[in-house]
């Protein structure tokens, strides 16, 4: 038997559900860039240095440089005998990656420091390079996402990236750039 009482709390229920709000359509960010500068000795012994801008990118399995970059600036690169396989974020062969690399180039962020070595593969214009989420996790700097600050705290980098004086060092900070935007000063010192 229909309970009157249960039918009546039912369709009160269905009167006063609030009506759902519209879902809102899919937000883009701008895409977050690191302005570095990649050192290393060319052929004949001389010492190069170029600046270099830097996608932070969560689809890539490891640093990578655009080969635009690589034939432009003449970073020193060596072929592999046997290529290997480096796919892009939807599981599809990267092209013309995975048959070069360009080994130990110094990278410089501020006064962050360290040694890289990069796959070589075409990559979208205007892009220098990439960087994986893989290096945010071993350098593990503090990122403050909307404002695009970011600082190296982590002992990793304490150890093995900064300058001695790091007293000085870790006060200091990297400006994130926002796809888009003109180039700035990218580093500078928190109050
Ligand atoms: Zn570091």
């Amino acid at each position: 038997m229909e309970n009157p009482l249960k039918r009546k709390a039912d369709s009160a229920n269905t009167d006063t559900t609030p009506k759902r709000a519209k879902p809102s359509l899919p937000k883009h960010a701008k895409r977050m860039f690191i302005q570095a500068k990649l050192s290393w000795t060319d052929q004949y012994g001389r010492h190069k240095t170029h600046e270099a801008r830097l996608l932070l990118d969560c689809g890539c399995s490891g640093p990578i440089l655009n080969k635009d970059f690589v034939w432009k600036t003449k970073v020193p690169w060596t072929r592999r005998e046997v290529p290997i396989s480096v796919l892009t974020a939807d599981g599809e062969p990267m092209k013309e990656a995975g048959e070069r690399y360009a080994q130990d180039l110094i990278m410089r962020i501020g006064h962050h420091q360290e040694e890289l070595s990069w796959e070589v593969a075409t990559l979208e214009e205007g892009i220098d390079g990439y960087l994986p989420v893989g290096w945010l996790q071993q350098h593990n700097p503090d990122i403050q996402w909307d404002t695009g600050k970011m600082e190296w705290r982590s002992d990793y980098c304490k150890k093995h990236c900064l300058p001695v004086s790091i007293k000085d060092a870790v006060r200091k900070f990297v400006q994130l750039v926002e796809e888009g935007k003109p180039w700035q000063v990218v580093s500078g010192t928190t109050i």
